[in-house]
């Protein structure tokens, strides 16, 4: 579903990926672990080309981009790629200003062109997905933290994605409403969407992930099955942030 080969990015000189190869299967949830700052967040966002790479190929379905950091990268693929992601974010980056049904309906509307009514009524089961169809009317200011993030999940999946991007999605939560979005992610996980997550829940990746990703300074130092990373690393830097974090 997708390839990464030898992705490189820099900002102002300094190399944030140093050359990440790395697969994701259809149907897989992938985590990605790894210290603050190693490049967990610009290697999900080149994944959708929120961040365009300078030197590698991205592979997504059936469109693939050679970087060569001269060259503009050709705009359909580029809207190709795009298209075929959704990311959920950190701080669920919500229109203030739409309700929670507006919020879900506004890709379709604007971007895939649907009936408002068509919208609507794709809207209200995806909200109802995530819990909250009886909140349709509420305005981002009147949810909590979780609910807003099950808007943001609903959003990003109702313009059909193949694969699905978490940037840190339960970080800016309030500890006791981390379950709830994590629960949807689980429940979407057994249903076989694609998923790329970058969290620090260890016991959701231990528990969700079919791999685990452990980056370190722009460099993948190790991947595997959670028991692969978790139990059996025998890599001194992945055993030290594991420490770190438990
Ligand atoms: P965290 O867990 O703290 O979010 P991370 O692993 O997601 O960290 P990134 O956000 O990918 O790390 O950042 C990696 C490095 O790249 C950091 O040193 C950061 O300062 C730098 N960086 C990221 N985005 C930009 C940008 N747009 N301009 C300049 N530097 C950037």
């Amino acid at each position: 579903q997708i390839k990464l080969e030898q992705l490189h990015k820099h900002f102002h000189g300094v190399e944030v990926l140093k050359g990440i190869d790395l697969s994701v299967q259809k149907g897989t949830t992938t985590v990605i672990i790894g210290p603050s700052g190693s490049g967990k967040t610009t290697l999900l966002r080149c994944l959708n080309l929120l961040e365009i790479p300078d030197q590698g190929r991205l592979t997504l379905a059936d469109t693939s981009i050679s970087f060569t950091g001269k060259s503009k990268v050709n705009y359909a693929s580029l809207m190709s790629i795009r298209k075929q992601t959704g990311m959920v974010f950190q701080n669920y980056n919500l229109f203030p200003h739409l309700t929670a049904l507006g919020n879900v309906m506004e890709g379709q509307v604007i971007v895939q062109r649907r009936s408002k009514s068509d919208a609507r009524g794709q809207s209200l089961q995806l909200l109802d997905k995530v819990g909250l169809r009886d909140r349709a009317d509420s305005y981002p200011h009147e949810l909590s933290g979780g609910q807003q993030q099950r808007v943001g999940i609903a959003r990003a999946m109702a313009l059909q994605p193949e694969v699905l991007l978490f940037d840190e999605p339960t970080s800016a939560l309030d500890p006791e409403l981390v379950g709830e979005v994590l629960k949807v992610m689980k429940d979407l996980s057994a249903e076989g969407m694609t998923m790329v997550i970058v969290t620090h829940e260890m016991a959701f990746a231990k528990e969700v992930a079919d791999q685990v990703v452990f980056i370190d300074q722009g460099v993948i130092m190790e991947r595997g099955s959670p028991e692969q990373v978790f139990e059996l690393s025998k890599n001194e830097r992945t055993m030290q942030f594991l420490r770190k974090i438990q």
